[in-house]
């Protein structure tokens, strides 16, 4: 159990709807960029295309509506960079190209760390592009990313470098084992979340603010500060290349 102290200086936010990275990592996400500069990129895989019970909706006017939501919410706490892979709401899958294109942005921002969806749960189930999102996210850096030998065409043609990252936070965890302190940051969470305005339902940012006070406050208790988030951490820098090349 620990409180993390030392912020990365770049991350890569790898989520699989709009408002999921909000609500798993918006209070980090705020604080961070205020308090560190850690420098974040989040990249949205899927467009939302089915987020909604209004059967007037079409999934075009929906999507193109979530791409606008996205990039207010993250204004909210200082991500500017967006990227949008938009594929298909609920139509996730663990396929090269999904791969590619994460590894494509890992090489091509260098974050030291990713932050994605836990996909592994025994107790709870989740939703399934939540666990494509995840384990493509963690692949791409454990796997692929920093050898030359996978996706080598983004390396021969279009001129990226292979890139370790050094670590990994994930939220929706069932074991978390990381906080960070976000007390004081709630609030750009709330008005964050409240930007994805197709998905809330009309309910006012001091109702969303007092619920996130108490799962906050629960992930606070056990790590002895007022209001946490909270993740399980994963290292990837367990030696050189010699280590990864030895378990490839
Ligand atoms: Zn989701």
């Amino acid at each position: 159990m620990e409180v993390l102290t030392e912020p990365p200086r770049s991350a890569l936010v790898v989520t699989p709807h709009p408002d999921d990275a909000e609500g798993g990592c918006g209070a980090t996400m705020a604080k961070w960029v205020r308090e560190a500069g850690t420098h974040f990129v989040v990249v949205l895989c899927t467009n939302g295309n089915k987020g909604t019970g209004d059967r007037e909706m079409s999934p075009e006017v929906l999507a193109a509506t979530r791409e606008v939501e996205q990039r207010e919410a993250s204004a909210v706490l200082g991500v500017k960079d967006v990227v949008f892979l938009a594929h298909p709401d609920g139509g996730l899958e663990e396929t090269r190209e999904f791969q590619g294109q994460v590894v494509r942005l890992i090489r091509l921002y260098k974050p030291e760390a990713i932050f994605c969806i836990d996909p592994y749960r025994s107790i709870s189930h989740t939703h399934r592009d939540h666990r494509m999102s995840g384990q493509v996210a963690l692949d791409a850096a454990y796997s692929y990313a920093w050898s030359h030998l996978h996706f080598p065409e983004q390396i021969t043609e279009e001129g990226l470098e292979p890139h370790q990252v050094r670590e990994a936070f994930l939220w929706g965890s069932e074991s978390p084992d990381v906080f960070v302190d976000v007390s004081g940051y709630l609030e750009s969470k709330a008005e964050s979340l409240s930007k994805h305005a197709s998905q809330m339902r009309g309910r006012p940012t001091t109702d969303r603010l007092e619920r996130m006070k108490g799962w906050a406050g629960r992930a606070g208790e056990t790590a002895g500060v007022s209001y946490a988030e909270a993740f399980r951490h994963i290292r990837f820098d367990l030696g050189t290349l010699d280590w990864q090349l030895l378990n490839s």
